[in-house]
């Protein structure tokens, strides 16, 4: 054991794509390269985002995959309790406040505090729970992005924790979990580097460690789009599992023999642990077609 832990915590909003099994295969080949544990969180606080089968069909893949999660699946929709405890924390050191501004009312800008100073009560029916921020710029120093500084106060200002209809927010949530579960090394999309200083705010107040952060360039498609659900990004199933995985190496910068495309993910996996470096992963998003 070596003390490292990592993690990949996909939302069950639909199946694997090529982008989140680069993500999945990131992660999995950083930590066993350092003799760590991997871990599997399902993302599934957002209940009504999530899809019916979804949570069974990316288990099913991971397999394939031959990606083996240490432990137990940790489920989010399990874990409200702990949630609310991080909430009862903050407020018994005033650290956020109930709001009762609309997103209409908000608008795209950064929150501009109005709700700070009133003092709202009640049981947080149809309030929203905001996190008081500063304006000290919170510097990222990610191993493939580089340093990356954000001033929370006019990218977001105080910012949401508990939605009005009583949902946790996926930053306190995975601040929460990542320091519960013992991770140490959050290996992710370029597309969640901008919510990292919030998260690590969050585990500032909470006193909660801050891991090493590796935010990897995110698959676009040929449109220049992320690949998403929303962009109908082709599944990756049990069925080209293994095409999808020489792929994934190729994208983070290995350069797997021709001859081992359609290999085992298995020997494919083991071709790539002694020739891992998160330093020849290029950090810039870009297209990448996965052959149909
Ligand atoms: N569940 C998030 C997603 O699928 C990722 C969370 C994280 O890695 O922090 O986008």
């Amino acid at each position: 054991m070596t003390g490292v832990v990592g993690r990949f915590a996909p939302s069950p909003t639909g199946p694997l794509h090529f982008g989140s099994v680069v993500t999945a295969v990131a992660s999995y080949v950083d930590v066993h390269a350092q003799g760590g544990q991997w871990l599997l969180r399902i993302d599934d606080v957002d209940l009504p985002r999530i899809e019916r089968g979804a949570t069974a069909g990316i288990l099913t893949t991971l397999e394939a995959l031959s990606l083996p999660w240490d432990g137990q699946v940790i489920y989010q929709s399990a874990r409200g309790a702990a949630y609310a405890e991080a909430l009862a924390k903050l407020e018994a050191r005033q650290l956020i406040y109930r709001c009762q501004c609309s997103r209409k009312t908000i608008g795209p800008r950064a929150y501009p505090g109005t709700c700070r100073a009133k003092r709202l009560r009640g049981d947080g029916a149809c309030l929203a729970w905001r996190v008081k921020v500063d304006d000290e710029p919170v510097v990222v120093d990610d191993v493939v992005q580089g340093r990356y500084a954000q001033q929370l106060a006019s990218h977001c200002g105080d910012f949401v924790l508990r939605r009005a209809d009583g949902v946790y927010a996926y930053h306190l949530a995975t601040v929460v979990d990542d320091a519960w579960s013992g991770v140490t090394q959050v290996t992710r999309g370029s597309d969640l580097l901008e919510s990292t200083p919030r998260q690590i705010h969050l585990q500032r107040l909470l006193g909660l460690p801050t891991p090493r952060y590796a935010h990897l360039p995110v698959v676009l498609d040929t449109h220049g789009d992320k690949l998403s659900k929303q962009t109908h990004a082709p599944a990756v199933t049990p069925a080209n599992a293994a095409t999808a995985m020489f792929h994934a190496l190729a994208f983070l910068g290995l350069a797997p023999p021709p001859e081992s495309l359609g290999a085992d993910c298995g020997q494919l996996l083991a071709w790539a642990l002694p020739r891992w470096s998160l330093a020849a992963i290029e950090p810039a998003a870009r297209a990448y077609a996965l052959p149909a």
